[in-house]
């Protein structure tokens, strides 16, 4: 079994209880790891505690340092920590790799750089304004991006000078114990950073509620989120949530339609459709809708499901057998309620595994469970509009607000568009996804953002010196 990092060296839980950690595509037991409790998060919040005046006080270059060093063994070891990836969440391997593993490998170095760079003091009026480490910082993170996310915590946080106490999720932790080595091995100071293993509502909310944790930072399921902010509440302290989304894929009917289908299809299938962002509801015009549907189908059948280490796999498996069933039951109450099943379903692809069919529903009402709710699986709902009101309407209907996509014959015309929907991220006309700039979201999407230079500004307090 795996061990708990704590002020610098790896230690057992206080529990000696272990939790399982499963290969989706096998469902063999590939992993064990400690099932933290509340006195595993003692030792952990103490020992992040008692590092932070050196590390808040260290020189921003060695910081910089540190983290660069962390950073280049990060993209060194890249293929060992994606086939990690590819066999504790599903992952296909290629994407393992350049996605889940070199994308947070570049985020790393660029909060290595912004830990000099990022500007901390300014003068206004009489007024000197610093910025300051917020203190001993909660990260907890979800299975889907289990070492993006990871990153776009801590890689702010440490750049800041906070230290950091880490619960990964329990179902996809083996990224985070790559990383724990890699601090380890650039002699990041012991206490800097901490690994914790356990469940949510064990772990997760002790941290939570820890009165020397100074902010938690949480990403995953709104449902969690919530909770995490309430108990947090308790103690007054900063919060950030990046949660669920159910995004808006807008196409106007002077958009190229085969191009924003085919892009649209794609986006709501990466990951097998484990993305917060995913655009899984697709918004034609009605006079186009029919078109738009085929053309999904014929793009959805060419989505290959099979093992994360065979080239041709386009999907790999969802992260648990509780996830495939949550999917499953999706599945089932989008018939229910009357939409059209075109493609996929829910019979098994392979014997073994827990795979899901890349599904498509046409003939989606806005209100229908499937276009209102989070099902974190390669399902796509099509609803067609008849006016370009009705159809920013439908897309912000929802209570999320992270991502989306409008597709128009300009640039111009789809920013537009684009301005009025209440969601963090837009792509336009297919624009790529930039991991240097703000993520995050509106309304039950989450608070705050990560990434860029608004993701480090989360990690300070402000203090105004008046002279
Ligand atoms: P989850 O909410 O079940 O778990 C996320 C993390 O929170 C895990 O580490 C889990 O152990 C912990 N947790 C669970 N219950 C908790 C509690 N009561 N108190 C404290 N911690 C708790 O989510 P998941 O199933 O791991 O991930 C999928 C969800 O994450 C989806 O809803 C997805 O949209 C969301 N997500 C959001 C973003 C984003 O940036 N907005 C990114 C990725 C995933």
């Amino acid at each position: 079994m795996r061990q708990l990092y704590i002020g610098g060296s790896w230690a057992a839980s206080v529990s000696g209880e272990a939790i399982e950690v499963v290969n989706p595509a096998t469902e063999e037991i590939i992993d064990r790891v400690p099932a933290g409790v509340p006195d595993d998060v003692e030792a952990a919040v103490a020992a992040a505690r008692r590092s932070f005046p050196d590390w808040s006080g260290a020189a921003p270059e060695e910081r910089a340092k540190l983290l660069t060093a962390a950073a280049e063994l990060l993209t060194q070891r890249a293929g060992d920590v994606a086939r990690a990836i590819a066999t504790d969440m599903g992952s296909p391997l290629g994407f393992a790799l350049k996605v889940q593993t070199l994308m947070p490998a570049g985020v790393l170095a660029s909060y290595a750089r912004m830990a000099e760079s990022h500007p901390r003091e300014s003068q206004v009026g009489n007024s000197l304004v610093v910025k300051e480490p917020v203190g001993v910082v909660a990260a907890i993170t979800p299975w889907n991006y289990p070492l993006h996310q990871i990153v776009c915590k801590v890689a702010p946080a440490l750049a800041a000078g906070c230290t950091v106490v880490l619960k990964p999720s329990e179902v996809a932790p083996l990224a985070a114990y790559a990383l724990a080595d890699i601090f380890h091995e650039v002699g990041l100071p012991a206490g800097v950073f901490n690994l914790l293993s356990g469940r949510g509502p064990v772990v997760g909310e002790a941290m939570a509620a820890h009165p020397e944790v100074d902010m938690v930072s949480f990403t995953g399921s709104t449902t969690a989120g919530r909770r995490v902010a309430s108990l947090a509440a308790e103690t007054v302290k900063r919060v950030a949530l990046e949660l669920g989304g159910k995004s808006a894929n807008l196409i106007l009917p002077d958009a190229d339609l085969r191009a924003a289908v085919k892009a649209g299809v794609a986006n709501c299938f990466v990951n097998a459709g484990q993305t917060c962002s995913a655009w899984t509801r697709m918004i034609v015009h009605v006079d186009q809708y029919d078109e738009a549907v085929q053309m999904a189908v014929e793009a959805a059948r060419k989505y290959t499901v099979g093992d994360p280490f065979d080239e041709a796999t386009r999907i790999g498996p969802l992260v648990s057998a509780a996830q495939r069933d949550r999917v499953v039951r999706y599945i089932n109450r989008g018939q229910e309620e009357g939409a059209r099943l075109v493609a996929g379903g829910t019979e098994r692809p392979l014997p073994r595994g827990f795979y899901v069919e890349p599904t498509v529903f046409a003939g989606v009402e806005p209100g229908m469970t499937i276009a209102q709710e989070e099902i974190f699986g390669p399902v796509l709902s099509i609803i067609p509009y008849t006016s370009e009101e009705q159809a920013v309407r439908i897309a912000d209907g929802t209570r999320y607000g992270l991502s989306g996509a409008v597709w128009a014959g300009t640039r111009e015309r789809a920013i537009e568009v684009a301005r009025r929907l209440r969601t963090g991220q837009v792509a336009i006309n297919g624009g790529a996804f930039n991991p240097h700039a703000p993520f995050g979201g509106f309304k039950q999407s989450g608070v705050g953002r990560e990434l860029g230079e608004p993701g480090i500004e989360e990690y300070f307090e402000v203090k105004s010196l008046q002279l």
